[in-house]
Protein backbone atom coordinates (compact mmCIF):
# COMPACT_ATOMS: atom_id res chain seq x y z
CA UNK A 1 0.00 0.00 0.00
CA UNK A 2 2.71 2.92 0.66
CA UNK A 3 3.87 2.00 -3.05
CA UNK A 4 0.18 2.23 -3.98
CA UNK A 5 0.21 5.68 -2.14
CA UNK A 6 3.17 6.79 -3.42
CA UNK A 7 2.35 6.21 -7.20
CA UNK A 8 -1.22 7.97 -6.48
CA UNK A 9 0.61 11.10 -5.42
CA UNK A 10 3.66 11.01 -7.67
CA UNK A 11 1.93 9.63 -10.81
CA UNK A 12 -1.71 10.51 -10.42
CA UNK A 13 -4.04 9.09 -13.47
CA UNK A 14 -8.14 9.19 -13.12
CA UNK A 15 -7.64 5.52 -13.75
CA UNK A 16 -5.23 4.62 -11.17
CA UNK A 17 -6.66 6.31 -8.58
CA UNK A 18 -10.07 4.61 -9.25
CA UNK A 19 -8.71 1.82 -8.35
CA UNK A 20 -6.40 2.95 -5.68
CA UNK A 21 -9.84 4.34 -3.73
CA UNK A 22 -11.78 1.19 -3.97
CA UNK A 23 -8.30 -0.43 -2.02
CA UNK A 24 -8.69 2.20 1.27
CA UNK A 25 -11.68 0.90 2.66
CA UNK A 26 -10.60 -2.68 2.24
CA UNK A 27 -7.33 -1.36 4.56
CA UNK A 28 -8.77 0.18 6.56
CA UNK A 29 -11.07 -1.89 7.90
CA UNK A 30 -8.66 -4.49 8.18
CA UNK A 31 -6.55 -2.06 10.59
CA UNK A 32 -9.91 -1.49 12.20
CA UNK A 33 -10.24 -4.68 13.19
CA UNK A 34 -6.50 -5.46 14.38
CA UNK A 35 -7.28 -2.52 16.63
CA UNK A 36 -10.84 -4.01 17.68
CA UNK A 37 -9.14 -7.28 18.64
CA UNK A 38 -9.67 -7.77 22.41
CA UNK A 39 -8.14 -11.31 22.22
CA UNK A 40 -4.85 -9.23 20.72
CA UNK A 41 -5.51 -6.58 23.23
CA UNK A 42 -5.02 -8.87 26.21
CA UNK A 43 -2.54 -10.39 24.90
CA UNK A 44 -0.28 -7.70 24.69
CA UNK A 45 -0.93 -6.38 28.03
CA UNK A 46 0.15 -9.60 28.87
CA UNK A 47 3.52 -9.47 27.67
CA UNK A 48 3.53 -6.27 28.94
CA UNK A 49 4.19 -7.89 32.18
CA UNK A 50 6.68 -9.92 31.40
CA UNK A 51 10.68 -9.11 31.18
CA UNK A 52 11.31 -6.46 28.29
CA UNK A 53 14.30 -4.68 27.02
CA UNK A 54 13.35 -1.01 26.29
CA UNK A 55 12.95 -1.21 22.81
CA UNK A 56 10.03 -3.99 23.30
CA UNK A 57 9.04 -2.11 26.17
CA UNK A 58 8.44 0.94 24.48
CA UNK A 59 6.84 -1.01 21.34
CA UNK A 60 4.18 -3.16 23.53
CA UNK A 61 3.00 -0.10 25.49
CA UNK A 62 3.15 2.18 21.76
CA UNK A 63 0.68 -1.00 20.66
CA UNK A 64 -1.47 -0.90 24.23
CA UNK A 65 -2.26 2.76 23.29
CA UNK A 66 -2.53 2.61 19.84
CA UNK A 67 -5.57 -0.53 21.11
CA UNK A 68 -6.87 1.98 23.04
CA UNK A 69 -6.69 5.09 20.39
CA UNK A 70 -8.76 2.25 17.78
CA UNK A 71 -11.55 1.83 20.30
CA UNK A 72 -10.91 -1.98 21.86
CA UNK A 73 -12.93 -0.98 24.75
CA UNK A 74 -16.45 -0.10 22.37
CA UNK A 75 -18.84 -3.12 21.76
CA UNK A 76 -21.53 -3.13 18.98
CA UNK A 77 -22.81 -0.25 17.27
CA UNK A 78 -20.21 2.20 18.93
CA UNK A 79 -17.38 -0.21 17.69
CA UNK A 80 -19.52 -0.64 14.23
CA UNK A 81 -19.62 3.20 14.28
CA UNK A 82 -16.05 3.52 14.92
CA UNK A 83 -14.98 1.54 11.81
CA UNK A 84 -17.53 2.97 9.54
CA UNK A 85 -15.87 6.56 10.85
CA UNK A 86 -12.15 5.07 9.88
CA UNK A 87 -13.29 4.18 6.43
CA UNK A 88 -14.99 7.34 5.79
CA UNK A 89 -11.59 9.19 6.79
CA UNK A 90 -9.09 7.33 4.56
CA UNK A 91 -11.66 7.71 1.56
CA UNK A 92 -12.08 11.69 2.20
CA UNK A 93 -8.93 12.62 3.05
CA UNK A 94 -7.66 10.64 -0.53
CA UNK A 95 -10.40 12.82 -2.20
CA UNK A 96 -8.61 15.83 -0.70
CA UNK A 97 -5.56 15.41 -1.83
CA UNK A 98 -6.39 14.72 -5.53
CA UNK A 99 -8.84 17.74 -5.62
CA UNK A 100 -5.70 19.87 -4.68
CA UNK A 101 -4.09 18.03 -7.35
CA UNK A 102 -6.61 18.17 -10.00
CA UNK A 103 -7.51 21.70 -9.03
CA UNK A 104 -3.70 22.66 -9.78
CA UNK A 105 -3.51 20.75 -13.33
CA UNK A 106 -6.78 22.70 -14.46
CA UNK A 107 -5.41 26.17 -14.93
CA UNK A 108 -3.19 27.48 -17.24
CA UNK A 109 -2.71 30.99 -18.91
CA UNK A 110 -0.56 31.81 -21.96
CA UNK A 111 1.32 35.10 -21.62
CA UNK A 112 3.82 37.07 -23.85
CA UNK A 113 7.36 37.78 -23.41
CA UNK A 114 5.92 41.58 -22.27
CA UNK A 115 3.48 40.21 -19.79
CA UNK A 116 6.53 38.78 -18.02
CA UNK A 117 8.50 42.08 -17.90
CA UNK A 118 11.20 41.29 -14.90
CA UNK A 119 11.84 37.88 -15.49
CA UNK A 120 15.64 37.02 -16.51
CA UNK A 121 16.69 33.83 -18.74
CA UNK A 122 16.58 31.23 -16.55
CA UNK A 123 12.60 32.00 -15.23
CA UNK A 124 11.64 32.54 -18.98
CA UNK A 125 13.37 29.40 -20.02
CA UNK A 126 11.06 26.99 -17.58
CA UNK A 127 7.79 29.25 -18.75
CA UNK A 128 8.37 28.73 -23.29
CA UNK A 129 6.29 26.71 -24.90
CA UNK A 130 7.27 26.85 -28.26
CA UNK A 131 6.99 30.15 -29.45
CA UNK A 132 4.91 31.29 -26.25
CA UNK A 133 4.73 31.39 -22.49
CA UNK A 134 2.70 29.23 -20.19
CA UNK A 135 1.96 29.99 -16.99
CA UNK A 136 0.44 27.31 -14.59
CA UNK A 137 0.36 26.75 -10.67
CA UNK A 138 2.98 24.34 -10.52
CA UNK A 139 5.21 25.70 -7.36
CA UNK A 140 8.73 26.35 -9.54
CA UNK A 141 6.47 28.14 -11.73
CA UNK A 142 4.24 29.86 -9.54
CA UNK A 143 7.52 31.42 -7.45
CA UNK A 144 8.88 32.68 -9.94
CA UNK A 145 5.81 34.62 -11.23
CA UNK A 146 5.11 36.36 -7.55
CA UNK A 147 8.87 36.86 -7.19
CA UNK A 148 10.12 38.62 -10.45
CA UNK A 149 6.86 39.90 -12.58
CA UNK A 150 6.43 43.25 -12.97
CA UNK A 151 3.13 43.14 -13.59
CA UNK A 152 1.17 43.75 -10.84
CA UNK A 153 -2.18 42.54 -12.22
CA UNK A 154 -0.85 39.50 -13.49
CA UNK A 155 0.77 38.78 -10.03
CA UNK A 156 -3.23 39.23 -8.71
CA UNK A 157 -4.69 36.78 -11.12
CA UNK A 158 -2.07 34.11 -10.49
CA UNK A 159 -2.19 34.82 -6.41
CA UNK A 160 -5.71 34.37 -6.64
CA UNK A 161 -5.89 31.06 -8.82
CA UNK A 162 -3.07 29.21 -6.59
CA UNK A 163 -4.34 30.54 -2.65
CA UNK A 164 -8.10 29.65 -3.70
CA UNK A 165 -7.14 26.13 -5.56
CA UNK A 166 -9.98 23.40 -4.80
CA UNK A 167 -12.22 25.90 -3.36
CA UNK A 168 -15.56 26.90 -4.03
CA UNK A 169 -14.39 30.29 -4.73
CA UNK A 170 -11.46 32.19 -7.75
CA UNK A 171 -10.85 31.11 -11.09
CA UNK A 172 -10.11 27.30 -10.92
CA UNK A 173 -12.92 24.80 -11.70
CA UNK A 174 -15.68 24.59 -8.84
CA UNK A 175 -15.63 20.94 -9.22
CA UNK A 176 -12.57 20.20 -7.11
CA UNK A 177 -14.25 21.90 -4.03
CA UNK A 178 -13.18 20.47 -0.89
CA UNK A 179 -14.51 22.88 1.55
CA UNK A 180 -17.61 20.08 2.13
CA UNK A 181 -14.67 17.48 2.37
CA UNK A 182 -13.46 19.78 4.68
CA UNK A 183 -16.08 20.41 7.14
CA UNK A 184 -17.13 16.16 6.70
CA UNK A 185 -13.25 15.01 7.90
CA UNK A 186 -13.89 17.76 11.02
CA UNK A 187 -16.87 16.41 12.20
CA UNK A 188 -16.23 12.71 11.92
CA UNK A 189 -12.64 13.29 13.71
CA UNK A 190 -14.44 15.17 16.17
CA UNK A 191 -17.51 12.13 16.57
CA UNK A 192 -14.44 9.40 16.47
CA UNK A 193 -12.69 11.18 19.35
CA UNK A 194 -15.47 11.34 21.42
CA UNK A 195 -16.74 7.87 20.99
CA UNK A 196 -13.31 6.98 22.55
CA UNK A 197 -13.43 9.03 25.67
CA UNK A 198 -11.73 12.63 24.46
CA UNK A 199 -13.58 15.79 24.40
CA UNK A 200 -12.17 16.51 20.58
CA UNK A 201 -9.37 15.55 18.15
CA UNK A 202 -6.84 17.59 19.45
CA UNK A 203 -6.72 15.62 22.57
CA UNK A 204 -7.02 12.77 21.07
CA UNK A 205 -3.98 13.34 18.58
CA UNK A 206 -1.79 14.36 21.01
CA UNK A 207 -2.11 11.16 22.79
CA UNK A 208 0.18 9.63 20.82
CA UNK A 209 2.78 12.81 20.50
CA UNK A 210 5.17 14.28 22.41
CA UNK A 211 3.12 17.25 23.29
CA UNK A 212 1.39 16.87 26.85
CA UNK A 213 -1.81 18.29 26.08
CA UNK A 214 -3.55 20.96 23.33
CA UNK A 215 -2.88 23.24 25.39
CA UNK A 216 0.78 22.76 25.53
CA UNK A 217 0.43 23.09 21.68
CA UNK A 218 -1.70 26.22 22.21
CA UNK A 219 0.59 28.10 24.86
CA UNK A 220 3.56 27.41 22.71
CA UNK A 221 2.19 28.91 19.65
CA UNK A 222 1.12 32.23 21.36
CA UNK A 223 4.53 32.28 22.92
CA UNK A 224 5.95 32.23 19.70
CA UNK A 225 3.38 34.54 18.25
CA UNK A 226 3.98 37.60 20.76
CA UNK A 227 7.43 37.05 20.42
CA UNK A 228 7.58 37.36 16.53
CA UNK A 229 5.35 40.41 15.98
CA UNK A 230 7.40 43.09 17.21
CA UNK A 231 9.86 41.74 14.39
CA UNK A 232 7.13 40.86 12.04
CA UNK A 233 5.66 44.78 11.89
CA UNK A 234 9.04 46.29 11.74
CA UNK A 235 9.60 43.49 8.77
CA UNK A 236 6.38 44.76 7.30
CA UNK A 237 6.95 48.51 7.83
CA UNK A 238 10.58 48.48 6.54
CA UNK A 239 9.11 46.56 3.25
CA UNK A 240 5.73 48.68 3.20
CA UNK A 241 8.47 52.14 3.05
CA UNK A 242 9.93 50.77 0.57
CA UNK A 243 7.51 50.06 -1.49
CA UNK A 244 6.56 53.64 -1.51
CA UNK A 245 2.64 51.96 -1.28
CA UNK A 246 0.25 50.09 1.03
CA UNK A 247 1.32 46.07 -0.04
CA UNK A 248 -1.16 43.38 -1.05
CA UNK A 249 -0.38 39.71 -0.67
CA UNK A 250 0.57 39.67 -4.44
CA UNK A 251 3.15 42.52 -3.80
CA UNK A 252 4.96 40.44 -0.73
CA UNK A 253 7.15 38.37 -2.65
CA UNK A 254 7.81 40.96 -5.29
CA UNK A 255 8.98 43.34 -2.95
CA UNK A 256 11.02 41.36 -0.12
CA UNK A 257 12.90 39.81 -3.36
CA UNK A 258 13.87 43.51 -4.42
CA UNK A 259 14.39 44.68 -0.93
CA UNK A 260 16.11 42.09 -0.35
CA UNK A 261 18.83 42.79 -3.16
CA UNK A 262 18.68 46.46 -2.13
CA UNK A 263 19.68 45.29 1.57
CA UNK A 264 22.50 42.72 0.84
CA UNK A 265 22.85 43.64 -2.96
CA UNK A 266 22.51 40.25 -4.39
CA UNK A 267 19.79 38.44 -5.81
CA UNK A 268 18.79 35.04 -4.87
CA UNK A 269 19.06 33.82 -8.61
CA UNK A 270 22.79 35.12 -8.71
CA UNK A 271 23.64 31.79 -6.49
CA UNK A 272 21.68 29.47 -8.88
CA UNK A 273 24.50 28.86 -11.49
CA UNK A 274 26.57 27.62 -8.59
CA UNK A 275 23.90 24.69 -7.73
CA UNK A 276 23.67 22.52 -10.77
CA UNK A 277 21.84 19.28 -9.68
CA UNK A 278 25.19 17.00 -10.16
CA UNK A 279 26.91 19.51 -7.88
CA UNK A 280 24.58 20.29 -5.05
CA UNK A 281 24.02 15.76 -4.97
CA UNK A 282 27.27 14.91 -5.10
CA UNK A 283 28.05 17.01 -2.42
CA UNK A 284 25.38 15.57 -0.32
CA UNK A 285 26.16 12.24 -0.92
CA UNK A 286 30.29 13.30 0.12
CA UNK A 287 28.62 15.58 3.13
CA UNK A 288 26.49 12.10 4.44
CA UNK A 289 29.48 9.61 3.52
CA UNK A 290 31.49 12.45 6.26
CA UNK A 291 28.89 12.75 8.85
CA UNK A 292 28.22 9.04 9.06
CA UNK A 293 30.52 6.79 7.01
CA UNK A 294 28.41 5.74 4.77
CA UNK A 295 28.36 5.84 0.91
CA UNK A 296 25.32 6.26 -1.77
CA UNK A 297 25.97 5.17 -5.06
CA UNK A 298 23.49 5.53 -7.93
CA UNK A 299 22.57 2.62 -9.43
CA UNK A 300 20.64 2.44 -12.68
CA UNK A 301 17.28 0.61 -12.96
CA UNK A 302 14.29 0.93 -14.52
CA UNK A 303 11.29 2.90 -12.21
CA UNK A 304 7.91 4.28 -12.42
CA UNK A 305 9.46 7.71 -14.67
CA UNK A 306 12.39 8.38 -15.79
CA UNK A 307 12.81 11.73 -13.46
CA UNK A 308 13.17 9.01 -11.11
CA UNK A 309 16.84 8.28 -9.38
CA UNK A 310 17.70 5.27 -7.70
CA UNK A 311 20.18 5.20 -4.75
CA UNK A 312 21.74 2.33 -2.80
CA UNK A 313 23.01 3.53 0.28
CA UNK A 314 26.06 1.31 1.52
CA UNK A 315 28.59 0.70 5.02
CA UNK A 316 31.50 -0.97 5.03
CA UNK A 317 29.77 -4.38 4.71
CA UNK A 318 27.46 -3.91 1.84
CA UNK A 319 23.87 -2.43 0.44
CA UNK A 320 22.22 -1.15 3.86
CA UNK A 321 19.27 0.51 2.60
CA UNK A 322 17.78 2.29 -0.52
CA UNK A 323 16.47 6.08 -2.01
CA UNK A 324 14.09 6.39 -4.81
CA UNK A 325 14.60 10.16 -5.37
CA UNK A 326 12.19 12.03 -7.32
CA UNK A 327 12.87 15.69 -7.64
CA UNK A 328 11.43 17.60 -10.22
CA UNK A 329 8.12 19.18 -10.04
CA UNK A 330 6.29 17.77 -13.18
CA UNK A 331 2.04 17.97 -13.38
CA UNK A 332 -0.11 15.29 -12.33
CA UNK A 333 2.48 14.94 -9.33
CA UNK A 334 1.16 16.04 -5.97
CA UNK A 335 2.81 19.25 -4.20
CA UNK A 336 5.35 20.21 -1.26
CA UNK A 337 8.41 17.66 -0.04
CA UNK A 338 8.31 14.89 1.63
CA UNK A 339 9.83 11.41 2.56
CA UNK A 340 7.39 8.22 2.75
CA UNK A 341 8.41 4.89 4.21
CA UNK A 342 8.53 2.31 1.07
CA UNK A 343 9.55 -0.25 4.02
CA UNK A 344 11.31 -0.66 7.29
CA UNK A 345 14.08 -2.43 8.39
CA UNK A 346 13.11 -5.71 9.17
CA UNK A 347 15.78 -9.39 9.17
CA UNK A 348 16.49 -9.20 5.66
CA UNK A 349 14.63 -6.86 4.11
CA UNK A 350 16.21 -3.63 4.14
CA UNK A 351 14.70 -0.15 5.20
CA UNK A 352 13.54 1.89 1.46
CA UNK A 353 12.75 5.47 1.18
CA UNK A 354 11.12 8.19 -1.23
CA UNK A 355 12.41 11.34 -1.83
CA UNK A 356 10.33 13.48 -3.59
CA UNK A 357 10.87 17.35 -4.08
CA UNK A 358 9.15 19.92 -6.57
CA UNK A 359 12.19 21.52 -7.40
CA UNK A 360 12.93 23.52 -10.49
CA UNK A 361 14.23 20.94 -13.72
CA UNK A 362 16.47 20.98 -16.22
CA UNK A 363 15.59 23.84 -18.97
CA UNK A 364 16.74 24.04 -22.81
CA UNK A 365 20.42 22.97 -22.55
CA UNK A 366 20.88 23.87 -19.32
CA UNK A 367 21.29 21.62 -16.27
CA UNK A 368 18.81 21.67 -13.25
CA UNK A 369 20.14 24.51 -11.52
CA UNK A 370 18.67 25.09 -7.97
CA UNK A 371 17.66 27.93 -5.69
CA UNK A 372 19.55 27.97 -2.15
CA UNK A 373 15.86 27.25 -0.22
CA UNK A 374 15.80 24.10 -2.70
CA UNK A 375 18.73 22.97 -1.15
CA UNK A 376 17.73 23.21 2.48
CA UNK A 377 14.82 21.18 1.33
CA UNK A 378 16.88 18.60 -0.18
CA UNK A 379 18.95 18.29 2.94
CA UNK A 380 16.02 18.12 4.73
CA UNK A 381 14.59 15.45 3.35
CA UNK A 382 17.66 13.57 2.96
CA UNK A 383 17.57 13.55 6.96
CA UNK A 384 14.48 12.19 7.20
CA UNK A 385 15.77 9.43 4.29
CA UNK A 386 18.79 8.81 6.74
CA UNK A 387 16.74 8.75 9.83
CA UNK A 388 14.64 5.88 8.33
CA UNK A 389 17.88 4.04 6.60
CA UNK A 390 20.21 4.14 9.49
CA UNK A 391 18.23 2.53 12.25
CA UNK A 392 19.77 -0.29 13.86
CA UNK A 393 16.52 -1.68 15.54
CA UNK A 394 15.72 -4.88 14.23
CA UNK A 395 11.78 -4.61 15.08
CA UNK A 396 9.55 -3.14 12.29
CA UNK A 397 7.56 -1.11 14.01
CA UNK A 398 10.02 0.84 16.07
CA UNK A 399 12.56 0.99 13.17
CA UNK A 400 13.57 4.59 11.32
CA UNK A 401 11.00 6.77 11.24
CA UNK A 402 8.15 3.80 12.43
CA UNK A 403 6.78 4.32 16.06
CA UNK A 404 8.43 8.01 16.43
CA UNK A 405 6.09 10.71 17.34
CA UNK A 406 5.13 12.92 14.52
CA UNK A 407 6.06 15.95 16.66
CA UNK A 408 9.05 14.72 16.91
CA UNK A 409 10.15 13.68 13.59
CA UNK A 410 11.42 16.81 12.16
CA UNK A 411 14.38 16.67 14.23
CA UNK A 412 16.88 14.41 12.16
CA UNK A 413 15.14 17.04 8.75
CA UNK A 414 15.80 20.09 10.92
CA UNK A 415 19.23 18.88 11.84
CA UNK A 416 20.80 18.31 8.52
CA UNK A 417 19.69 21.53 6.96
CA UNK A 418 22.24 23.19 9.50
CA UNK A 419 24.75 21.97 6.73
CA UNK A 420 23.77 24.08 4.39
CA UNK A 421 25.43 26.83 6.49
CA UNK A 422 28.81 25.53 6.37
CA UNK A 423 31.38 26.84 4.41
CA UNK A 424 33.10 22.95 4.04
CA UNK A 425 29.79 21.50 2.98
CA UNK A 426 29.02 24.64 0.48
CA UNK A 427 32.59 23.92 -1.12
CA UNK A 428 31.11 20.21 -1.79
CA UNK A 429 27.76 21.29 -3.20
CA UNK A 430 28.52 24.15 -5.34
CA UNK A 431 29.86 24.47 -8.55
CA UNK A 432 29.19 26.94 -11.59
CA UNK A 433 27.32 24.99 -14.33
CA UNK A 434 29.95 26.41 -16.80
CA UNK A 435 33.34 27.04 -15.30
CA UNK A 436 32.74 24.91 -11.94
CA UNK A 437 33.88 27.45 -9.39
CA UNK A 438 32.76 27.10 -5.76
CA UNK A 439 30.46 29.76 -4.39
CA UNK A 440 32.53 32.78 -3.89
CA UNK A 441 32.93 33.76 -0.32
CA UNK A 442 30.98 37.57 -1.20
CA UNK A 443 28.34 35.36 -2.44
CA UNK A 444 28.44 33.01 0.56
CA UNK A 445 28.84 35.86 3.26
CA UNK A 446 25.45 37.15 1.68
CA UNK A 447 23.89 33.73 1.86
CA UNK A 448 24.65 33.90 6.03
CA UNK A 449 24.06 37.68 6.39
CA UNK A 450 20.19 37.15 4.92
CA UNK A 451 19.35 34.05 6.67
CA UNK A 452 17.20 35.70 8.84
CA UNK A 453 15.68 38.14 6.56
CA UNK A 454 11.57 38.16 7.10
CA UNK A 455 12.36 35.88 9.60
CA UNK A 456 9.76 37.77 11.73
CA UNK A 457 7.03 37.50 8.68
CA UNK A 458 8.02 33.55 8.10
CA UNK A 459 7.42 32.72 11.74
CA UNK A 460 3.82 34.14 12.00
CA UNK A 461 3.11 33.05 8.74
CA UNK A 462 3.86 29.36 10.31
CA UNK A 463 2.31 30.04 13.75
CA UNK A 464 -1.04 30.89 11.59
CA UNK A 465 -1.12 27.32 9.76
CA UNK A 466 -0.46 25.43 13.24
CA UNK A 467 -2.60 27.44 15.06
CA UNK A 468 -5.41 27.20 12.94
CA UNK A 469 -4.74 23.29 12.70
CA UNK A 470 -5.20 22.73 16.45
CA UNK A 471 -7.80 24.94 17.00
CA UNK A 472 -10.22 23.64 14.45
CA UNK A 473 -9.55 20.20 16.04
CA UNK A 474 -10.92 21.68 19.44
CA UNK A 475 -13.50 23.70 18.38
CA UNK A 476 -17.05 22.98 17.02
CA UNK A 477 -17.47 26.36 14.77
CA UNK A 478 -16.85 26.81 11.41
CA UNK A 479 -13.77 26.53 10.54
CA UNK A 480 -13.19 29.24 7.96
CA UNK A 481 -14.73 31.70 10.99
CA UNK A 482 -11.75 30.17 13.39
CA UNK A 483 -9.31 30.72 10.67
CA UNK A 484 -10.75 34.51 10.34
CA UNK A 485 -9.55 34.83 14.12
CA UNK A 486 -6.02 33.07 13.87
CA UNK A 487 -5.16 35.45 11.02
CA UNK A 488 -6.69 38.78 13.48
CA UNK A 489 -3.81 37.45 15.74
CA UNK A 490 -1.10 36.45 13.17
ZN1 LIG B 1 10.17 17.27 7.35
Amino acid sequence: MSVNSHLNSVRFTDEFNTQYEKTLPLISNFYSDLGANKDLYQAFKRVSQTELNVQQQHIVNDSLRSFELSGVALDGAKSERFKEIKEQLSVLSNQFSKNVLQSTNSWKKTVSANDLKGYGADEFSKVKKGDHYEISLQVPVYIDLMTYADSSDLREEVYKAYISRASDIGITSKEFNNRPIMDEILKLRSEMSELVGFSNYAEYSTQSKMVESPDAVIEFLNSLIELSTPQAKAELIDLESFAGHPLMPWDLMYYSEKLKQKTFSFKSSDLKPFFPESSVFDGLFETIQNLYNVKLTEIHEKTYHEDVRVINLEDNNGVIGRIYLDVYARENKRGGAWMSDYQGLYKESLPVAFVVCNLNSPSEGKPALFDFDEIVTIFHEFGHALHHLLTKVPFPCAAGISGVPWDGVELPSQYMENFCYEREVVNLISGHWETGEKLPEELFQKVIESKNFQSGLQMLRQCEFALWDISTHISKDDTYEILSEVREKT
